[in-house]
């Protein structure tokens, strides 16, 4: 009988790529088809109802009831039109993924029959069932119940037959539930302390943008044979599988061709995007097989943190058409490159201006080291609260196990820019400058290169780098909310602004000319973080000590790392700018330790039941074909003969014989563990339990399996190995 490791393979060779239509053959002729942006609003709204949301998107205000009526009316005709029969909140809770809850639009209309009704009530708000959502205690310690409330700043849009309409989610006493809440909080937050700065060199600045551009990894597997591995399935990589001998070490899928199916599917994913108004530019083969990566022209970051959860959302629906499962999990596949979500992060003024580019003038390539210096300050202060914004147990695969870049939070610069810092910190002096001495100053930071954008080195090995108009904060993991990252590295920024203001006036007040105190506090902070700074190879076992001599920390494991937030440096941080409050912070930080310690829990159920009810019955039929066959031989040798010819044999029996024991005392024992682990009230402990205690089993159980992977009939074997799953596309 084959088994449904050979049916998928037979599934997979009938695959041909699905044809695509666009909807037309420019893009732009259908760009946000689907999305009720400026444009359509301007057609479906009163001038009025138009005035006052355009007039909450820039200025934050709020829209009377009476005003959101009419909007809600604009946006139900809009929807039916382009074939909506429901509308939903949509709302990014504190789980992996985005929450959706469909209510058709219709009512009674008091005659017999219904009529198709939607208010600025049910527009601005709603109370979804929220007990269900994750909140860390919050609800219990409060009220049971949520709200969603509409972020008009993030444009309603259309799926299937569904107006979705993006919402924050919070409790009844206005605690975050959400990842979205906290993130237009940080993003205010920054926005205030950065006009703030702004103000030493251009007084006109009155808003500061966080941009988003994030670079969506991913993997493809065929749908066929991801159902036959239920590890893939049920955990999102693979528990098991003896590396493929060819993988990635000849680097030929990196920006290779793309293959017909696959590409079949990006161009079905991109026709879906462009519809709904998400602007995706960049596609590509990533190193490893069968891995890719998406990436849009970059966005507010709000927008585009939407985007990202949509998009993700999106890629899924359309990799089925196509045969495929999408792959988000950082480490799917040992021995070969994760994926990851790298954040590129900028800051731009309502005066066109990137803080993060450098200007044409000393006084803008001023403003440009401030922002460069404090935000390397700010990550240098805030290192352990960044690494616990992006490790989560997915993410600790790919950051600081084996074969893994430790994880070490460090800022790469580049040489130009690495040169103007040394030269701030070897040039300004701590007294009043000559007149001589300060033109010399400013004439020299005013040639920094304007080229600077296509001078800057890559290093593809640090976790934040500076790449000539923007921060990479590359350690984001693949399945990550971008949120949790730009929460910690916003509101870190803009303390960090903060201060910089209060120290630079509290020398402005102390008679220090305005460009001398600046230059002063940069050159202090200059100093001060320089031990965060690296250009190397940050995968290096070499970094790894040399980071350790910094006094760098290199924490690898959630429940140690998450901790971090807990500082009370840190919760003052986030109170203090309004980002999140201390019961806030608390909830969260349950929440990661309960995501963990139960993905860890599902990985090891899983394997357990994968080694005892899969891998070892099959070990045991090679087994006893094996002992078979040596009986058999023993009937038509000699002794003599018996002896030289089965000895070979007789020792693979032993192996197979070893690895299935090996397992089955290891499952055992990793159970026992589990039960262990369970009986722990404190979520704290639990989860380090759950890692020091029961995480081990994963790895040392997969040796077993692996090996017998290697010697066991192919036949036999019950789940895609490795180069099938890896090169079938
Ligand atoms: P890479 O060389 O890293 O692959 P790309 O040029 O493809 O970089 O850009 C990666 C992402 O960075 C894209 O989403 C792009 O829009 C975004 N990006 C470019 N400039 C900025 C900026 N100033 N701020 C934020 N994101 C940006
Ligand atoms: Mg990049």
């Amino acid at each position: 009988m084959a088994t449904v490791r050979f049916k998928a393979m037979e599934r997979l060779l009938e695959r041909k790529p699905v044809e695509v239509t666009r909807d037309a053959v420019c893009t732009s002729e259908y760009y946000g088809k689907l999305v009720f942006d400026r444009l359509k609003m301007k057609k479906y709204l009163s001038k009025e109802a138009f005035n006052a949301v355009v007039d909450a998107i820039d200025n934050g205000q709020t829209i009377a009831r009476k005003m959101a009526d009419q909007v809600a009316i604009g946006m139900k005709a809009w929807a039916i039109e382009n074939g909506a029969t429901h509308y939903t909140h949509w709302f990014h809770p504190l789980t992996d993924g985005t929450a959706e809850k469909h209510d058709a639009f219709i009512d009674y209309d008091g005659q017999g029959g219904v009529v198709e009704t939607f208010s600025g009530k049910l527009l601005a708000q709603q109370e979804p069932d929220a007990s269900s959502f994750p909140s860390g205690g919050i609800r219990q310690t409060f009220e049971a119940r949520g709200y969603t409330a509409w972020d008009v700043s993030s444009p309603a849009f259309i799926v299937g037959s569904t107006l979705c309409i993006p919402t924050i989610f919070i409790s009844y006493t206005g605690e975050a539930l959400d990842y979205k809440t906290p993130l237009l909080r940080a993003c205010n937050a920054i926005d205030k302390a950065a006009v703030a700065v702004c103000q030493y060199f251009d007084k006109n600045v009155s808003k500061v943008q966080t941009n988003l551009g994030w670079e969506q990894e991913y993997f493809l597997i065929d749908e066929a044979l991801y159902q036959a591995r239920p590890d893939l399935a049920l955990t999102g990589r693979t528990l098991m599988g003896h590396a493929s001998a060819k993988d990635q070490q000849l680097d030929d899928h990196y920006f290779g061709s793309i293959p017909t199916r696959v590409a079949s599917f990006m161009e079905d994913l991109e026709n879906e995007c462009y519809r709904l108004g998400i602007p995706v530019k960049t596609r590509h083969n990533e190193v490893a097989p069968n891995q890719f990566e998406l990436a849009p022209i970059y966005e507010e970051a709000n927008l585009a943190n939407d985007h990202n959860q949509l998009v993700m959302d999106v890629m899924k629906k359309v990799g089925r058409r196509h045969g495929f499962r999408v792959i988000f999990h950082e480490k799917p596949f040992a021995g070969i490159n994760g994926s990851g979500k790298h954040n590129n992060w900028s800051l731009t003024t309502d005066t066109g201006v990137n803080l993060y580019a450098p200007g044409k003038n000393p006084k803008s390539n001023m403003q440009f080291l401030t922002f460069v210096v404090n935000a390397v300050k700010a990550v240098f202060e805030n290192q352990d609260l960044l690494r616990a914004s992006i490790l989560t147990a997915t993410n600790q695969h790919r950051l600081g196990a084996n074969e893994a870049p430790p994880s070490i939070i460090s800022v790469f610069l580049g040489a130009e820019v690495n040169k103007m810092l040394d030269y701030l910190e070897t040039t300004v002096v701590e007294r009043a400058m000559t007149p001589d001495e300060k033109t010399a100053i400013k004439l020299d930071v005013g040639r920094i290169p304007e080229i600077l954008l296509d001078n800057t080195d890559r290093n593809r090995t640090s976790p934040f780098a500076f790449t000539g108009n923007r921060f990479e904060f590359r350690a984001v993991g693949s399945t990550a909310n971008c949120a949790s990252a730009l929460i910690a590295l916003n509101t870190a920024v803009a303390k960090q602004l903060k201060t910089f203001k209060t120290d630079v006036d509290v020398l402005i007040e102390s008679g220090v000319k305005k460009d001398e105190a600046i230059f002063q506090v940069l050159k202090k902070y200059i100093i001060e973080s320089k031990a965060i700074r690296f250009d190397g190879n940050g995968y290096s076992d070499e970094w790894k000590e040399e980071a350790a001599e910094r006094g760098l920390t290199n924490i690898n494991n959630v429940p140690e790392s998450v901790e971090a937030f807990l500082e009370p440096r840190v919760k003052e941080m986030f109170s203090e700018l309004g980002v999140l409050n201390e019961a806030e912070i608390d909830g969260r930080v349950e929440v990661e330790l309960e995501k963990f310690q139960m993905k860890i829990q599902i990985e090891a159920r899983v394997l357990g039941d994968l080694a005892i009810n899969h891998i070892v019955p099959t070990a045991v039929k090679y087994q006893t074909v094996l002992i078979e066959n040596v009986k058999g031989m023993r009937d038509i040798f000699s002794e003599e003969e018996f002896n030289e010819l089965a000895a070979g044999r007789k020792e693979l029996i032993k192996t197979v014989s070893c690895h299935i024991s090996a397992i089955k005392s290891k499952v055992h024992d990793m159970v026992e563990a589990r039960k262990v682990a369970n009986k722990i009230e404190d979520m704290h402990e639990k989860a380090r339990a759950y890692d020091k205690d029961v995480r081990p089993y994963l790895d040392d159980i997969r040796y077993h399996i692996d090996k017998l992977e290697l010697v066991v009939d192919n036949e036999l074997w019950p789940l895609p190995k490795y180069r099938e799953l890896l090169f079938n596309r």
